[in-house]
Order: structure tokens, then sequence, then C-alpha cells
């Protein structure tokens, strides 16, 4: 009797932590030099080349990426009465960043070939908005899956109706927009190191400015607000935000490696672009104008009137293979949560919610596993023609 084959890997998944032997020693160095708890000298040398990195003049090395926005946001003057512009594609933490300062947020449609915050939909936002007299605290584009939103124009837009913008760069370290890097956009911009971003600290977040006085604001809230006093002085209501100096460790070797995690990254976006070239109705989301990506996640949209198939066939197939794919982000106006926010839409993230499908991207995968998701993705295609 011959025993059934055994399954030696687990799930192959989209983006997994890429982590190696100069991580290790980077922590082991934090934890010998007696610095663990919280901050220490590692948060400050990681905010500096982070801040470098994003042309910035301040960085402010928080707990997440979601801390870093809901900071940013109350810095504009979120809050009750007000409302904040954000893309309706997005991830939750975007729009629940808005909802703790208690301001409302109002979602806004994305242009349809790049999914990035649609600037006419965002004037027509704007000018609603005044002309009901309701204040906007701030406008948040998002650089979706890695790819910068469209600056200038955006900016140009907020500054005719002197609306603040806070770029949500989540997703986005190493990106750059016609030279500039992602992060550099906007009064302040959030960046995530999450365990499934570009790069991650297991956790963390950073808050960018040019501005001293944001940064220093900031850095008080994410301390609990406390004033120089050795009693605990506490004038104002604060968080415990930051970073520890053993996650800043992680974030240092994870910065030395950024560009050659992005380079694995992209070599794979154009292994997948070259299965799907010729292929009618299939492409790869996002390949078109002057931003250069992270390559954070590769997805491809998929016209089922074309192909005959849909994402959701495909990713039954890659589900089979256990091999994790996923849906563009489900857009904030769909989502329970948010039943009944105002929005401007014209069914453009919509669509790319249907269409889309993201694949494993990340740059810890092993060869062996990049030939298996690539050949099961040129299987089915092959049985699909
Ligand atoms: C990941 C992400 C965040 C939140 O970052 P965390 O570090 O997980 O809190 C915010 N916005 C977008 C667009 C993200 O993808």
């Amino acid at each position: 009797m011959t025993a059934a084959p055994v399954r030696t890997r687990g799930r192959i998944l989209l983006s997994t932590p890429d982590v190696g032997t100069r991580e290790q020693e980077m922590v082991a160095a934090a934890i010998s030099s007696g610095w663990i708890a919280p901050l220490g000298p590692m948060v400050d040398a990681f905010e500096q080349r982070v801040a470098e990195r994003c042309g910035r003049a301040h960085a402010v090395a928080l707990s997440s990426g979601t801390a870093a926005l809901h900071l940013a946001l109350l810095e504009v003057g979120a809050g009750p009465g007000r409302a904040v512009v954000v893309p309706t594609m997005t991830f939750v933490a975007t729009a629940n960043a808005v909802t703790y300062t208690g301001a409302e947020p109002v979602f806004v449609d994305c242009d349809p070939d790049t999914g990035v915050l649609s600037p006419a939909l965002l004037e027509e936002a704007l000018t609603a908005l005044a002309a009901e007299g309701t204040p906007v605290a701030a406008v948040v584009p998002v650089d979706l899956l890695g790819r910068c939103a469209d600056y200038p124009v955006i900016e140009a837009v907020c500054a005719r109706h002197g609306v603040p913008v806070v770029s949500d760069a989540a997703e986005a370290l190493g990106a750059s927009w016609q030279g500039r890097p992602a992060g550099s956009f906007g009064a302040v911009a959030a960046l995530s190191f999450n365990g499934n971003k570009i790069m991650t600290t297991s956790g963390g977040g950073m808050l960018l400015t040019d501005d001293a006085a944001t940064a220093r604001r900031a850095r008080h809230l994410s301390t609990q607000a406390r004033e120089p006093a050795v009693h605990y002085e506490h004038t104002q209501v604060g968080y415990n935000y930051r970073l520890s100096n053993l996650l800043a460790a992680l974030g240092l070797a994870q910065l030395e490696r950024l560009d050659e995690m992005i380079g694995r990254r992209r070599a794979l976006r154009e292994q997948y672009a070259a299965m799907v070239e010729g292929v009618p109705g299939v492409r790869v989301f996002q390949r078109e104008g002057d931003a250069v990506d992270n390559c954070w996640l590769t997805a491809l949209l998929v016209d089922p009137t074309v192909t005959g198939w849909s994402v959701d066939d495909l990713r039954a197939a890659l589900d089979a293979a256990d091999i994790e794919s996923r849906p563009l982000w489900k857009p904030m106006h769909r989502q329970p949560l948010f039943a009944g926010a105002r929005g401007h839409l014209d069914g453009s993230a919509d669509r790319l919610f249907a269409t889309g499908l993201t694949l494993p991207s990340g740059s810890a995968l092993t060869p062996d596993q990049v030939d298996e998701v690539l050949g099961t993705l040129a299987g089915f295609l092959e049985q699909h023609r």
C-alpha cells in the first residue's frame, strides 16, 4: 500500500515577513545594549533613516500605521462636526482613524485604471461639502498597493479648497511619484511596518512631517501626553503609541534591505506580467502612468466578459493548490461598518473589487514557491483558453 503524498509545505501566502540573519543580529544587539523598554538609540536612528529615505525633516516612530494616521488627523484638527475625505478603495484603518477622532469619513471613488483617489470626484466632494458649510479637516489620499496617489493634481485641488493633505503611505514605502518619494507628500504622512507590508517591525508605523511642532506634538501625544514633571502631570488625553527600541532594531535591519526586497517583488510582478501578456481580458493592475511603485502587492484584473472566467474561478483554483489570493480591498462604502456614510462614487471601486485579485507577492517567497504559483497560474490559463 502506498501512502498518500504528504504536503511538505504550508500554504503560500500573499505577503509574509522577510527576515534573516541581519534582523537577528540587530535585535540581539538591541537586547545586549540594555535599551529594551521602551525607547532608545535605535528608535532615534530608525526615525532618522526613514526621514532621510522619505525626504522629510521629521519622523516619529509609532506602534502602528493606524496610530500614525490617528495622530496625523488630530494634528490637522479632525474632530466632531468636521469631515475627512477618504478614498473608498482602501484598507479599513484609513477610515477607522477618522472615526477615532469623531470626524465623519466621506468616501470618494477612485481612478478606474489605477485605483487611487479620483481628483475629479474629490473636487466634486469638496465643492459639495463647502456648499453645505461642513468644514473639512483633511483629505487622505491612499497609496494603493504601493502606488502613489496622483499627488500633484490632488494637492492642487486641496490647495484651492484650503484643505490639508494627510498621506496614507502605509503600503508605499520605497515608491515614488515623478522622483518624489512616498511619504514626502502632504502636511503629514503615515507609514506602516505591519507584518504583511513591504518591510516590517513585526508591528509598527511612522508619522512623517516637515514641521517640527507637528512632530513634537505627535511625540507628546504618543507618550500619554505626559508633561515634564516628576509626578506625571497631564493636561490632555494622550495615547500609548510609541515604538519600542527592540522593534526599531528590526526596522533598521529591514530598511537596509528595502531596495533588495522591492527588487524581488518587482521581478515577481514582471513574471506575472509576462505570463498574462497576450491573454485577452487579463492584465496586471497599475502598470500605467508616472508612478514608480514598490510592487507591494501584484494584482490581476480580469474582464469575465472577455475571458469567460472570473477572478473567483482563479481564486478557487489557486486555493485548491493551497495558494492564497485575495480580492482588492472591499470598498469602504460597501462595509457594514460604514453603512449610511456619505460618498461621491461612480462605480470604479466596485468594478475593481469585482474584477481584481491580489496574488502572492512577498519577497520571502522561495524559488520553489514562485515556481509553484506561476505553474498553477499557467495551468489555469492553459485550461481556460
Ligand atoms: C496597513 C495599512 C494601514 C494600517 O497600518 P497598521 O500598521 O496595520 O496599523 C493603514 N492604511 C493602509 C492603506 C494600510 O494598508
